[in-house]
């Protein structure tokens, strides 16, 4: 029998049209993302849903946690897989808020595409064509959500945006994808860390977390407006190995009082120094006076933990508890 996958479509590049020179927006349903792919059909029993008809930059926390019940609901009536298409820009941010809160084996798989339709060697269709596969294999069962793009199999605990056009725009770190697609043979020959199994994402209520970048000679005033405009957690993605500016201390240490902030780094690459320096500003300094570590995690991900922590009511030393688990893979 062949395998059932369900296909969520929710705008972006992918179901993108338009006049040309006046742009594109997302206008094509699921199934004609479906039509696109030629005998696709002959291997999968492929349903289709429009989801939402959005940018990606449009989606917000309440649409990804309606789809995950209704992804929840349709693995509950018998499909094998899922597939949800979506705009790349946020593409890895909702890929890691389901990867947190989707709880079931069935694979759950996100694609895209860099090129719209109207464009020549749009890759819309070679992508929604490797999900679907990806998703009905028996392989991607339990390996928490997926991206597939341009060929490769990304977990979304690691995987990042990293390109602002080419086709081959999404990469994961630290340790690279976890398989890939040859010609219809789906590839996964390294297990992700375990699912995340926790109390706190049981009714995935989303706070309000700030996300700053800080910059050389950085004044902290920002760190002021995110206390004063009332947020409920703070990330700072620090320079190098997890380090401010001066100046910025007295603003942190304040937020610290109000909030949950966590470190991480600005760098893209590697994981946050603990032990090392000790200086006003350092690592060491400022998880003294009571930061948080977000270790390996970059800032979009550390924002949507953050986020999904404080609105289910951990409290300061609870968040710890979960980065440190996060950032040593002990998950379950
Ligand atoms: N490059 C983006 C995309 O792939 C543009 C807009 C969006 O993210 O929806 O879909």
């Amino acid at each position: 029998m062949k395998p059932t996958v369900k296909v969520f479509s929710l705008g972006g590049t992918i179901a993108s049209s338009g006049d040309k020179g006046k742009g594109v927006s997302p206008t094509l349903g699921a199934d004609t993302l479906i039509n696109a792919i030629p005998g696709i059909s002959e291997k999968v029993k492929v349903k289709a849903e429009n989801f939402r008809q959005l940018p990606s930059p449009h989606i917000t926390f309440d649409d990804i946690q309606e789809l995950v019940k209704a992804i929840n609901k349709d693995i509950d009536l018998g499909v094998d897989g899922v597939v949800v298409t979506h705009g790349t820009d946020t593409l890895e941010e909702s890929a890691f808020l389901i990867d947190l809160i989707y709880k079931k084996n069935a694979p759950v798989v996100l694609t895209g595409a860099m090129r719209n339709p109207t464009l020549p060697g749009a890759d819309g269709p070679a992508n929604l064509h490797d999900a679907v596969m990806v998703a009905s294999d028996r392989k991607s069962k339990g390996k928490g959500v997926l991206l597939v793009f341009n060929s490769e199999i990304h977990a979304a605990r690691y995987v990042n945006k990293c390109h602002t056009q080419n086709v081959n725009a999404f990469r994961s770190k630290p340790l690279g994808p976890i398989g890939w697609i040859s010609e219809n043979s789906v590839r996964i020959l390294s297990s992700p860390m375990p699912t995340f199994s926790s109390k706190f994402t049981s009714n995935c209520s989303m706070a309000r977390v700030a996300l700053l970048k800080t910059a050389m000679a950085d004044d902290g005033s920002l760190v002021n407006c995110v206390i004063s405009d009332k947020y409920e957690g703070l990330v700072v993605e620090a320079t190098g190995g997890g380090h401010v500016t001066p100046k910025m201390v007295k603003p942190i240490i304040k937020a610290t009082k109000v909030m949950p902030v966590v470190l991480v780094s600005r760098t893209g690459n590697g994981e946050n120094l603990r032990e090392t320096y000790m200086f006003p500003g350092s690592e060491i300094y400022l998880y003294e006076r009571g930061v948080l570590n977000g270790g390996w995690l970059d800032g979009l991900k550390a924002r949507i933990l953050l986020s999904l922590l404080i609105g289910s009511g951990a409290n300061n030393s609870e968040i710890k508890k979960v980065f440190e688990s996060y950032i040593d893979g002990k998950l379950s």
